[in-house]
């Protein structure tokens, strides 16, 4: 008689749940040991319903049909000189700026998704983030190998993962990393899997590919493909866990709540650098930051907290502080980045004249009276050869590490500024949303690497600014400072032009 085949539910349970087992002779409390502190009850985790019922044999199966056709993809980018195809070179800095920043959390979320693994005491979840582990390993290397592409050609590539470490502007992604992995594992998960791949992943994901795919970039639009394939599997997770814990007990709710509002807004904050990607980076843009925080945000976003208003979530708060300053905060990056990009690992530009009036276009009520007139001014400087670098170094705010560069939303002449005071020192914040997460874990946040206090402690190379670029392994007048007068446009026009013999490749990293 033929064996019945079993149910796809059965062949899962089979295949994942029905691999544990009870404790017979060790505490469980032992065993999880992070289960408890953060105040989460949960009362049974069988409750816990998988929402993908993915085996690791079908998981390693469809990973590996993904694999394929990514690296034929990048092969046949590589062998046409892809790199050759996109807009401008000056589209090369906003993936500078993804491999430098973005990279090296994928990494983080690998290790992240490995260690709740670990921790959580349900086998549902286990599964589930063993498989996410694995996804964020494979779309760190994959990001690697597609970018590695470009670092035969263009300059700035060739020590990111150092740079993540070192770096000013990079311990804003990497502190809001550190930050997830520091906390407990039901405090990591809805802050990576709820509030960043569920409710702000779109943010993220859609400039940089869409942008990539207008602007030539097919390797970029491959890894972020297949990265996506997986975000999916991601942000259903996310809002499983978040629904599971409200489901569990009431006591959970306000907990739940303002972890949300937390990693709503250090998400949030993160995601300038892609406001400034969106407005100034691309050559040929996609749409305003402005336009994507309305549909991604205030209309999907809105939706998605409206459905769970039945387990007595709200808005995260502060939400309205960010459709205030919609108008404002890539404009605020930008200038911050043209100012100081003698010490960041890219290059700035000012937006040529019809870049200009798209800006002032998308921006009717901010650009122009803000931020327009300082551009041209500093246009004028460049071309009478006194290009503007800011010799001081900037104050920053503790929690999102941005320097206090955003304005004020109802007076945006004045700059965005906040204080606490914890145990007789004081600390300073752009918002009120980073001020309210300093002040209810100030032992954490007081410890807080913040680049330029370490900078002025003496602690990243030396005093000057030729020591620290020094430490960051950046090549002054290759990596950074103006695009017009960069090795990278030079190779670029001579490139365009024919002279592909005559370009100068990349040196070797220095250090
Ligand atoms: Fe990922
Ligand atoms: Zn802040």
């Amino acid at each position: 008689m033929a064996a019945k085949r079993m149910s796809l539910r059965d062949k899962y349970n089979r295949m994942t749940r029905d691999l544990a087992w009870d404790f017979s002779y060790q505490d469980p409390k032992k065993i999880f040991e992070q289960a408890d502190f953060e105040g989460i009850k949960i009362e049974d985790w069988d409750k816990w319903e998988d929402p993908f019922r993915l085996t690791m044999d079908a998981y390693w199966k469809y990973q590996g049909e993904k694999e394929r056709k990514l690296y034929a993809i990048i092969d046949a980018f590589a062998q046409n000189n892809g790199q050759l195809n996109i807009t401008d070179a000056r589209y090369v800095n906003a993936i500078k700026l993804f491999l430098t920043g973005v990279s090296p959390l994928e990494y983080m979320a690998h290790r992240g998704f490995a260690m709740i693994g670990r921790q959580l005491p349900g086998v549902g979840p286990q599964v589930a983030c063993q498989m996410q582990s694995l996804d964020e390993l494979r779309h760190v290397q994959t990001q690697i190998h597609t970018i590695s592409h470009y670092n035969k050609y263009f300059n700035g590539f060739q020590d990111f993962r150092h740079m993540h470490d070192r770096v000013w502007y990079l311990s804003v992604p990497k502190s809001f990393f550190d930050d997830a992995a520091s906390a407990g594992p039901f405090e990591f998960i809805t802050a990576i899997s709820f509030s960043f791949e569920y409710v702000l992943t779109n943010l993220l994901f859609m400039p940089f590919m869409s942008g990539a795919a207008y602007n030539g970039d097919m390797a970029t639009v491959t890894f972020g493909f297949s990265a996506q394939s997986d975000e999916a599997r991601h942000m259903t997770l996310g809002l499983e866990v978040v629904k599971f814990m409200l489901e569990q007990h009431p006591d959970n709710l306000p907990i739940v709540q303002r972890w949300i509002d937390k990693w709503f807004w250090r998400g949030y904050r993160l995601l300038t650098l892609v406001g400034m990607m969106m407005d100034y980076m691309l050559p040929k843009r996609v749409m305003s930051w402005k336009e994507a925080w309305e549909m991604y945000f205030e209309q999907n976003g809105g939706a998605l907290f409206n459905d769970l208003a039945r387990y007595g979530i709200r808005m995260p708060k502060y939400w309205e502080q960010t459709v205030a300053e919609k108008g404002l905060i890539s404009h605020a990056a930008w200038g911050t980045f043209y100012n100081y990009c003698h010490a960041a690992p890219f290059h700035t530009w000012i937006p040529e004249k019809d870049e200009l009036d798209w800006l002032s276009e998308k921006y009717p009520d901010t650009f122009d009276k803000f931020f327009r007139p300082r551009y041209e001014h500093w246009a004028e400087q460049e071309k009478q050869g006194k290009r503007f670098y800011n010799p001081s170094l900037p104050m920053l705010c503790t929690t999102c590490q941005i320097p206090m560069v955003f304005p004020e939303a109802s007076d945006p002449t004045l700059t965005s500024y906040r204080s606490s005071v914890h145990n007789g020192e004081r600390y300073h914040f752009c918002s009120d949303g980073c001020k309210d997460i300093f002040d209810h874990e100030p032992e954490k946040y007081v410890q807080s690497w913040l680049p330029v206090h370490q900078i002025f402690q003496g602690n990243c190379g030396g005093a000057t600014v030729p020591d620290v670029l020094d430490w960051y392994h950046l090549r002054d007048g290759i990596d950074n400072r103006e695009y017009l007068a960069s090795p990278d446009r030079a190779n670029w026009e001579r490139w365009k032009a024919g002279e592909e013999e005559a370009a100068e490749l990349p040196k070797a990293a220095a250090g």
